[in-house]
């Protein structure tokens, strides 16, 4: 082919997220060339923007916290949270292996956990966040994988999966920064695209019930779900598609021309989410995506308006790279968005913000008024709702905001399915010889381990398990190191 760049390799990986960076190490670490294409200009993925938090078991830092936490109680955990569709089997692997095969890996490449925190459906405190968040827990995993050998080749999409026979032999795609299309053989191809959440008819084909409704795309730029075309198109099996992760605290990007981008913003202390009623309708401090997502979507209209006032704004951070500065918030774009978006009100008066926002004017200062009264009396929690007040305070520093929130598909937690060695799995659950996946195309590992709902952290540390597992096996099936073997926790 002219003007094609031939390139030969024993792992290919398609992706340089959480899932192809972990999985680059295993495979290097077994002695195999690896290169990892990513479409990017830069490796990192959806990871490196995320919170960096993994649910991780038996820890030193739980320890040092004297926190006692088992494998079994984690799993329990797991199982009631997620319900019938996770994978049991995945979960106890996953979970089994956070202290040896994640915890203590990464920091062996590099990485500090530093802190946790509480998050819902956990009986105790396990999130656990590395130094700098995603961005890095990810800087230090690029460097090792390529301190060990590891090529990342960035600016390239990949576009197509060669096969011969039922085999998968190699790659297509094309660099965007030089032009040139490149020719990849590869002795085993993994694929760790990602997910497709910031792709919206992705979203609404695989949840048609939404369709109508103002879904955001909220997912890292690259998860567009190039991946599952892909895979789909060599007959892996798809599986729990209708399983997405959403979040409320998310409102319209303005800047993005399609108007279909949400920005999601966090750690705002005691803003209060009200209806086009002007009434509030939850516990704004439970805002994961299992109690928060489904009771914002039982309003009508399906939105609702996050009322915060100035002193509250000072720790808002907005979760997307235009906002920050590394793993910094950038006070002055903040203050730019809540300043400039068509979707957020602003008024010198909590009277003057209602009728910014059309809501009911009365319903509103009342609901207000009793909740200024809660923190006035110095309640642990609000009444209505039981939120607790510990971080709250009244409403009274003008000016105020109201922003406006809509559901945000966030999360993939259905993917394409494949066995424990993260073999790609086709309808008949036969193994695609060749073909390996990890991370969010694989609903983070297996298809489905989450089930229904996460317990935080359980996105980014499969992700980068599954990888660490694909990595292993991918490697094997290339002639290098015995497969992923591990270490439980038991
Ligand atoms: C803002 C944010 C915060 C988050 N915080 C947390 C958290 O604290 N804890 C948690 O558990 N989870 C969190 N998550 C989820 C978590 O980050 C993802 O589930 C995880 O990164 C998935 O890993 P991955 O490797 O599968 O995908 P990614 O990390 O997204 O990597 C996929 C990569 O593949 C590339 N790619 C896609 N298609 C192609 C192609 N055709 N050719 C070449 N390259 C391609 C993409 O550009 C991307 O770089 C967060 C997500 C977001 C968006």
């Amino acid at each position: 082919m002219a003007g094609t760049e031939k390139i030969e390799t024993d792992v290919a990986i398609i992706g340089a997220g959480a899932a192809g960076i972990a999985a680059g190490i295993e495979a290097r670490d077994a002695g195999a060339r690896v290169i990892a294409f990513e479409q990017s200009a830069a490796p990192g993925g959806s990871a490196i923007t995320s919170g960096g938090g993994c649910m991780l078991v038996g820890t030193p830092l739980q320890e040092k916290a004297g926190i006692r936490d088992t494998p079994d109680l984690a799993f329990k955990d797991w199982m009631e949270w997620g319900g019938p569709t996770a994978d049991a089997q995945w979960a106890r692997y996953y979970i089994e292996h956070t202290l040896h095969d994640l915890y203590h890996w990464a920091e062996r490449n590099g990485v500090t956990w530093v802190d946790m925190k509480p998050q819902e459906g956990n009986s105790v405190v396990r999130w656990t966040r590395a130094e700098q968040s995603g961005y890095g827990l990810m800087n230090k995993l690029i460097e090792s994988f390529g301190k060990k050998g590891g090529t990342i080749v960035a600016n390239t999409t990949i576009s197509g999966i060669k096969r011969k026979g039922n085999r998968v032999i190699g790659l297509t795609g094309t660099n965007a920064a030089t032009g040139k299309k490149i020719d990849v053989t590869a002795k085993t191809v993994l694929v760790a695209t990602g997910g497709f959440n910031s792709n919206l008819d992705k979203v609404i084909a695989a949840r048609p019930d939404l369709k109508g409704e103002r879904i955001l795309e909220g997912s890292g730029r690259g998860a567009t779900g190039i991946g599952h075309d892909l895979i789909g198109e060599l007959g892996g099996y798809f599986t729990h598609m209708d399983h997405i992760w959403f979040y409320v605290y998310a409102t319209p990007d303005y800047k993005d021309p399609q108007q279909r981008r949400g920005l999601v913003f966090r750690l705002v202390p005691g803003n209060i989410w009200v209806n086009q009623q002007g009434r509030r309708f939850h516990n704004e401090a439970l805002s994961g995506g299992n109690s928060a997502s489904p009771a914002l979507l039982a309003q009508t209209p399906r939105h609702a308006w996050a009322i915060m006032d100035l002193a509250m704004t000072a720790k808002m951070e907005i979760a997307d790279p235009y906002y920050r500065d590394g793993d910094r918030p950038v006070r002055e774009k903040i203050m730019e968005l809540l300043d400039n978006s068509p979707f957020i009100k602003k008024a010198d008066t909590l009277e003057k913000l209602a009728l910014e926002m059309k809501v009911d004017k009365k319903e509103f200062l009342e609901t207000v008024a009793r909740y200024n009264e809660a923190c006035e009396k110095k309640l642990p929690k609000e009444p209505e709702f039981g939120k607790p007040l510990g971080a709250s305070k009244k409403f009274d520093t003008a000016p105020y905001y109201a922003v406006q929130i809509f559901p945000l598909a966030r999360k993939n937690f259905g993917g394409v399915k494949t066995d424990i060695a993260c073999h790609v799995l086709d309808k008949h659950f036969e193994p695609i010889p060749g073909l390996f996946a990890a991370g969010e195309i694989a609903g983070m590992a297996g298809g489905h381990i989450n089930g229904k709902a996460g317990l935080e952290g359980t996105m980014l540390g499969p992700s980068l398990f599954s990888g660490r597992v694909a990595g292993g096996w991918a490697a094997h099936e290339a002639g290098f190191g015995k497969g992923f073997v591990g270490k439980p926790n038991r």
